[in-house]
C-alpha cells in the first residue's frame, strides 16, 4: 500500500542504484525515515527508540540487505512490526464470568468514558446478544450522571440510578446487587475521571475495582492525547491491572501515534476504536490498518 513513508523509502532506494547492495548505513537511512513518521505521528520517544532497534535487528538480517526490493522489504518490516506492536489479531470483550460480568470503565474526564460505555453497551447487545445495565459512580458532576442516563437510552440499555450524595462504592454494591437479582450479563461501570491524574481519584477507582471484581477494566483514552496519553497511561496501570484499550476520537485528524505509547507501556490489547461521537461510533480496532495510518 502507498503511503508518503514508502514514498520516500523507495526515494532513498533510487538513490542507491548503481551500488552493488545496500550496506548497513542505507539502512540506517530509511530507519531515520521511519523514525521521524513515528515521531510525526506523535509516538513517545523511548517507545520510537525500542520500535527502531527492534526493527533494525531485523533490517539487518538477509531479509533487507539480501532482498532484491529492500525498500519495500523493509516497509514490509515496519509495517509487521508495527501491527505486532498493537495487537495481535482481534480481542474482543472478555464476558467469561459468573454474570453479571463487570466491565469498569476508567480514564481522564472527556477521554469518552461516558460516551463509551454506551457504544459498548450497543455493541453487547447487538453483537453479543446481553442484557446489559449501567452505572455511573461519578458523583461529583451530576451532569455526568445525566449524560450517561440519556446514552443509556440511545443505547437501549438498561440505567441503574445513581446520585452525587452517594458514595460510589455504595452505588457500585447496589447496581451488583440489582444486576444479579435482575439476570444481567453485563454491568458497565462508568467511573469519575478529572483533568489530570489525582490521587484521591486513583484511590477510589482501585477501591471499585476491588468491590467489584471485574472480568474487564478498560484503560478509555484519547488518541489526540498525543505524548500526554503516556504519563496517563502509566498513572492507570500502575492503579489497576487493565485488561484493555479503547482509543478514541481517531475520528481527528491524529496520526494516532497514541496506540503505540499506550499500548507498549500498558502491555494491555487494545480493544476498540471509537470513531465518531454517535452512539455506534465505536470499531472493533485493526491493528494492521492503524499501522498504515501511524506511518503517513
Ligand atoms: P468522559 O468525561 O470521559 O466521560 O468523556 P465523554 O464521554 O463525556 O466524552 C467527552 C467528549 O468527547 C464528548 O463531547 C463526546 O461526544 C466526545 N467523544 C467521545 N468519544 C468520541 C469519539 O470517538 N469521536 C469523537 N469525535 N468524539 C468523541
Amino acid at each position: 500500500m502507498a503511503s508518503a513513508l514508502t514514498d520516500k523509502l523507495s526515494r532513498l532506494v533510487k538513490e542507491m542504484r548503481g551500488q552493488a547492495r545496500i550496506t548497513e548505513s542505507n539502512v540506517q537511512d530509511m530507519l531515520r525515515e521511519v523514525r521521524m513518521a513515528l515521531l510525526e505521528a506523535d509516538v513517545a520517544l523511548p517507545v520510537v527508540r525500542d520500535f527502531i532497534a527492534r526493527v533494525k535487528d531485523k533490517a539487518l538480517g538477509q531479509e533487507v540487505l539480501g532482498s532484491l526490493k529492500p525498500g519495500q522489504a523493509l516497509v514490509g518490516i515496519v509495517n509487521a512490526e508495527l501491527a505486532a506492536t498493537m495487537g495481535e489479531g482481534v480481542a474482543d470483550i472478555n464476558l467469561a464470568a459468573q454474570p453479571p460480568a463487570v466491565i469498569l470503565m476508567a480514564g481522564l474526564q472527556g477521554a469518552g468514558k461516558t460516551t463509551t460505555t454506551a457504544k459498548l453497551a450497543k455493541h453487547l447487545i447487538e453483537k453479543r446478544k446481553k442484557k446489559v445495565l449501567t452505572v455511573s459512580g461519578d458523583v461529583y458532576r451530576p451532569a455526568a450522571i445525566e449524560q450517561l442516563k440519556t446514552v443509556t437510552a440511545q443505547a437501549g440499555a438498561e440505567w441503574f440510578a445513581s446520585t452525587p450524595d452517594q458514595k460510589p462504592q455504595d452505588i457500585a454494591r447496589a447496581a451488583l446487587d440489582y444486576a444479579k437479582k435482575h439476570y444481567f450479563d453485563v454491568l458497565l461501570v462508568d467511573t469519575a475521571g478529572r483533568l489530570a491524574i489525582d490521587e484521591l481519584l486513583m484511590q477510589e477507582i482501585k477501591d471499585l475495582h476491588a468491590l467489584l471484581k471485574p472480568v474487564e477494566t478498560l484503560f478509555v483514552v484519547d488518541a489526540m492525547q498525543g505524548q500526554d496519553a503516556v504519563n496517563t497511561a502509566k498513572a492507570f496501570k500502575e492503579a489497576l491491572p487493565l485488561t484493555g484499550i479503547v482509543l478514541t476520537k481517531l475520528d481527528g485528524d491524529s496520526r494516532g501515534g497514541a496506540a503505540l505509547s499506550v499500548r507498549a507501556i500498558t502491555g494491555a490489547p487494545i480493544k476498540f476504536a471509537g470513531v465518531s461521537e454517535k452512539i455506534d461510533g465505536l470499531e472493533v480496532f485493526d491493528a494492521d490498518r492503524h499501522a498504515q495510518r501511524v506511518l503517513g
